[in-house]
Protein backbone atom coordinates (compact mmCIF):
# COMPACT_ATOMS: atom_id res chain seq x y z
CA UNK A 1 0.00 0.00 0.00
CA UNK A 2 1.17 3.44 -0.98
CA UNK A 3 0.87 6.42 1.82
CA UNK A 4 1.11 10.17 1.91
CA UNK A 5 1.60 11.58 4.91
CA UNK A 6 1.01 15.80 5.44
CA UNK A 7 1.82 17.08 8.34
CA UNK A 8 1.94 20.55 9.87
CA UNK A 9 0.30 23.00 12.43
CA UNK A 10 -3.25 23.83 12.47
CA UNK A 11 -4.58 25.95 9.91
CA UNK A 12 -1.42 25.15 6.94
CA UNK A 13 -4.07 24.16 4.91
CA UNK A 14 -3.41 20.10 5.47
CA UNK A 15 -7.03 19.26 5.24
CA UNK A 16 -8.22 20.70 2.01
CA UNK A 17 -4.87 19.81 0.16
CA UNK A 18 -5.03 16.06 1.23
CA UNK A 19 -8.86 15.86 0.11
CA UNK A 20 -8.40 17.63 -2.79
CA UNK A 21 -5.73 15.20 -3.94
CA UNK A 22 -7.08 12.24 -2.55
CA UNK A 23 -9.58 13.01 -4.95
CA UNK A 24 -7.71 12.94 -8.08
CA UNK A 25 -5.70 9.75 -7.29
CA UNK A 26 -8.36 7.85 -5.90
CA UNK A 27 -6.86 7.70 -2.13
CA UNK A 28 -8.86 7.73 1.01
CA UNK A 29 -8.26 10.84 3.01
CA UNK A 30 -7.22 10.33 6.85
CA UNK A 31 -7.61 13.06 8.63
CA UNK A 32 -6.09 12.24 12.29
CA UNK A 33 -6.77 15.57 13.91
CA UNK A 34 -10.99 13.77 14.17
CA UNK A 35 -10.17 11.07 16.57
CA UNK A 36 -8.06 13.24 18.71
CA UNK A 37 -11.00 15.04 18.69
CA UNK A 38 -13.37 12.47 19.17
CA UNK A 39 -11.36 11.07 22.32
CA UNK A 40 -11.58 14.96 23.88
CA UNK A 41 -15.30 15.39 23.13
CA UNK A 42 -15.72 11.80 25.12
CA UNK A 43 -14.37 13.40 28.10
CA UNK A 44 -15.60 16.77 28.41
CA UNK A 45 -19.04 14.72 27.77
CA UNK A 46 -18.42 13.15 30.71
CA UNK A 47 -17.48 15.76 32.75
CA UNK A 48 -13.50 15.01 33.07
CA UNK A 49 -11.63 18.08 32.06
CA UNK A 50 -8.54 18.23 29.62
CA UNK A 51 -6.26 18.64 32.46
CA UNK A 52 -7.61 15.75 34.26
CA UNK A 53 -4.51 13.28 33.34
CA UNK A 54 -5.22 10.45 35.26
CA UNK A 55 -9.18 10.07 34.77
CA UNK A 56 -8.57 10.03 31.19
CA UNK A 57 -6.12 7.22 31.76
CA UNK A 58 -8.65 5.08 33.18
CA UNK A 59 -11.43 5.93 30.70
CA UNK A 60 -9.83 5.17 27.42
CA UNK A 61 -11.18 1.75 28.09
CA UNK A 62 -14.91 2.98 27.47
CA UNK A 63 -14.15 5.33 24.08
CA UNK A 64 -13.96 3.53 21.27
CA UNK A 65 -13.18 5.40 18.83
CA UNK A 66 -14.23 4.72 14.92
CA UNK A 67 -13.25 6.24 11.64
CA UNK A 68 -15.70 5.56 8.63
CA UNK A 69 -16.43 6.31 5.54
CA UNK A 70 -19.84 7.27 4.56
CA UNK A 71 -20.27 7.99 0.47
CA UNK A 72 -16.20 8.88 0.36
CA UNK A 73 -16.40 10.50 3.22
CA UNK A 74 -14.58 10.54 6.18
CA UNK A 75 -16.92 10.21 9.54
CA UNK A 76 -15.74 9.71 13.36
CA UNK A 77 -17.87 7.81 15.07
CA UNK A 78 -17.64 7.46 19.43
CA UNK A 79 -19.53 4.07 20.34
CA UNK A 80 -21.27 3.74 17.36
CA UNK A 81 -22.51 7.75 17.58
CA UNK A 82 -21.39 9.49 14.53
CA UNK A 83 -20.02 12.87 15.88
CA UNK A 84 -18.41 13.89 12.92
CA UNK A 85 -20.26 17.36 13.31
CA UNK A 86 -19.77 18.07 16.82
CA UNK A 87 -16.11 17.67 17.53
CA UNK A 88 -15.64 21.00 14.89
CA UNK A 89 -16.02 23.53 17.96
CA UNK A 90 -12.87 25.69 18.85
CA UNK A 91 -13.40 24.09 22.59
CA UNK A 92 -12.88 20.69 21.34
CA UNK A 93 -9.87 22.01 19.30
CA UNK A 94 -8.08 22.82 22.73
CA UNK A 95 -8.78 20.12 24.57
CA UNK A 96 -7.70 17.70 21.73
CA UNK A 97 -4.20 19.40 22.11
CA UNK A 98 -3.84 19.22 25.62
CA UNK A 99 -5.50 15.36 25.85
CA UNK A 100 -3.10 14.35 22.91
CA UNK A 101 -0.34 15.29 24.55
CA UNK A 102 -0.93 12.13 27.23
CA UNK A 103 0.96 9.27 25.95
CA UNK A 104 -1.33 6.44 26.60
CA UNK A 105 -3.74 8.42 24.63
CA UNK A 106 -1.39 8.90 21.30
CA UNK A 107 -0.99 5.05 21.75
CA UNK A 108 -4.57 4.10 22.16
CA UNK A 109 -5.04 5.60 18.94
CA UNK A 110 -2.00 4.44 16.80
CA UNK A 111 -4.03 1.48 15.75
CA UNK A 112 -6.68 3.02 14.52
CA UNK A 113 -4.15 4.93 11.92
CA UNK A 114 -1.88 2.17 10.68
CA UNK A 115 -4.79 -0.16 10.30
CA UNK A 116 -6.16 2.53 7.85
CA UNK A 117 -2.71 2.88 6.07
CA UNK A 118 -1.79 -1.19 5.65
CA UNK A 119 -5.38 -2.09 4.01
CA UNK A 120 -5.48 1.35 1.84
CA UNK A 121 -3.92 3.56 -0.30
CA UNK A 122 -3.92 6.88 1.69
CA UNK A 123 -3.26 10.48 2.31
CA UNK A 124 -2.96 10.36 5.97
CA UNK A 125 -2.73 14.30 7.54
CA UNK A 126 -2.05 15.06 11.25
CA UNK A 127 1.29 16.16 13.86
CA UNK A 128 3.25 12.97 13.53
CA UNK A 129 2.03 10.69 10.64
CA UNK A 130 5.81 11.34 8.81
CA UNK A 131 7.65 10.83 12.45
CA UNK A 132 5.54 8.55 14.20
CA UNK A 133 2.83 7.07 12.63
CA UNK A 134 3.62 6.11 9.40
CA UNK A 135 7.69 6.35 9.55
CA UNK A 136 8.13 4.65 5.59
CA UNK A 137 5.51 6.78 4.01
CA UNK A 138 6.16 7.26 0.53
CA UNK A 139 5.89 10.71 0.55
CA UNK A 140 5.93 13.34 3.83
CA UNK A 141 5.25 16.71 3.16
CA UNK A 142 5.65 19.14 5.87
CA UNK A 143 2.96 22.45 5.34
CA UNK A 144 3.55 25.19 7.55
CA UNK A 145 2.34 29.07 7.24
CA UNK A 146 2.80 32.06 9.65
CA UNK A 147 0.48 32.12 12.68
CA UNK A 148 -1.62 35.05 10.74
CA UNK A 149 -2.27 33.64 7.40
CA UNK A 150 -3.52 30.55 9.19
CA UNK A 151 -5.38 32.21 11.54
CA UNK A 152 -7.10 33.85 8.55
CA UNK A 153 -8.00 31.13 7.03
CA UNK A 154 -9.34 29.25 9.52
CA UNK A 155 -11.74 32.27 10.46
CA UNK A 156 -13.07 32.55 7.14
CA UNK A 157 -13.85 28.84 7.16
CA UNK A 158 -15.66 29.50 10.29
CA UNK A 159 -17.57 32.88 9.13
CA UNK A 160 -18.54 30.65 6.24
CA UNK A 161 -20.02 27.59 8.84
CA UNK A 162 -21.44 30.03 10.22
CA UNK A 163 -20.48 29.85 13.33
CA UNK A 164 -19.32 32.61 15.96
CA UNK A 165 -15.94 33.60 15.36
CA UNK A 166 -13.27 36.12 16.26
CA UNK A 167 -9.78 36.55 14.44
CA UNK A 168 -8.01 38.05 17.95
CA UNK A 169 -9.13 34.68 19.53
CA UNK A 170 -8.64 32.43 16.08
CA UNK A 171 -4.56 34.11 16.40
CA UNK A 172 -4.61 32.94 20.10
CA UNK A 173 -5.82 29.52 20.09
CA UNK A 174 -3.28 28.67 17.25
CA UNK A 175 -1.08 30.45 18.75
CA UNK A 176 -1.51 28.08 22.09
CA UNK A 177 -1.96 24.91 20.01
CA UNK A 178 1.19 25.43 18.06
CA UNK A 179 3.01 25.41 21.43
CA UNK A 180 1.33 22.70 23.12
CA UNK A 181 2.22 20.63 20.04
CA UNK A 182 5.17 21.30 19.37
CA UNK A 183 6.46 20.99 22.87
CA UNK A 184 4.92 17.81 24.04
CA UNK A 185 7.56 14.63 24.70
CA UNK A 186 5.71 12.37 22.81
CA UNK A 187 5.19 12.47 19.34
CA UNK A 188 5.81 16.64 18.94
CA UNK A 189 4.94 18.54 16.17
CA UNK A 190 7.99 18.72 14.02
CA UNK A 191 9.37 17.82 10.20
CA UNK A 192 10.41 14.60 9.66
CA UNK A 193 13.94 14.30 8.36
CA UNK A 194 13.04 13.45 5.20
CA UNK A 195 10.55 15.59 4.62
CA UNK A 196 9.76 18.04 2.44
CA UNK A 197 8.76 21.50 4.10
CA UNK A 198 6.41 23.67 2.12
CA UNK A 199 5.36 27.02 3.30
CA UNK A 200 1.89 28.20 2.03
CA UNK A 201 2.19 31.38 3.68
CA UNK A 202 1.95 34.05 0.66
CA UNK A 203 0.17 31.59 -1.45
CA UNK A 204 -4.03 31.52 -1.84
CA UNK A 205 -5.43 28.13 -1.08
CA UNK A 206 -6.14 27.37 -4.71
CA UNK A 207 -2.40 27.88 -5.28
CA UNK A 208 -1.37 25.81 -2.91
CA UNK A 209 -3.67 22.50 -3.39
CA UNK A 210 -2.35 22.73 -7.04
CA UNK A 211 1.17 22.84 -5.97
CA UNK A 212 1.27 19.94 -3.54
CA UNK A 213 -0.77 18.10 -5.90
CA UNK A 214 1.09 18.62 -8.91
CA UNK A 215 4.21 17.64 -6.35
CA UNK A 216 2.95 14.61 -5.24
CA UNK A 217 1.55 13.44 -8.31
CA UNK A 218 5.37 13.84 -9.43
CA UNK A 219 6.81 12.15 -6.37
CA UNK A 220 4.36 8.90 -7.43
CA UNK A 221 5.69 8.33 -10.61
O1 LIG B 1 -5.80 18.56 13.00
P1 LIG B 1 -6.70 19.12 14.08
O2 LIG B 1 -6.53 20.58 14.28
O3 LIG B 1 -8.11 18.69 13.91
O4 LIG B 1 -6.18 18.39 15.41
C1 LIG B 1 -6.65 18.70 16.70
C2 LIG B 1 -5.53 18.47 17.71
O5 LIG B 1 -5.23 17.06 17.77
C3 LIG B 1 -4.19 19.13 17.37
O6 LIG B 1 -4.06 20.43 17.90
C4 LIG B 1 -3.18 18.19 17.97
O7 LIG B 1 -2.92 18.53 19.31
C5 LIG B 1 -3.86 16.85 17.96
N1 LIG B 1 -3.31 15.97 16.93
C6 LIG B 1 -2.18 15.25 17.23
N2 LIG B 1 -1.66 14.38 16.34
C7 LIG B 1 -2.25 14.19 15.15
C8 LIG B 1 -3.40 14.95 14.80
C9 LIG B 1 -3.90 15.84 15.72
O8 LIG B 1 -1.62 15.41 18.31
N3 LIG B 1 -1.75 13.30 14.30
Amino acid sequence: MISIAIDGPAGAGKSTIAKGVAKKIGYIYVDTGAIYRTLAYYMISNGISAEETEKIVDNLGNAKVEIKYIDGVQCVFLNGEDVSGKIRTPQISMAASTVSAIPEVRAHLLSIQRDLAEKNNVIMDGRDIGTVVLPNATVKIFLTACVECRAERRYKEMVEKGMDANLEEVIEDIKVRDYNDSHRDVAPLKPAEDSTVIDTSWQTLEQSVAQIENFIIERLK
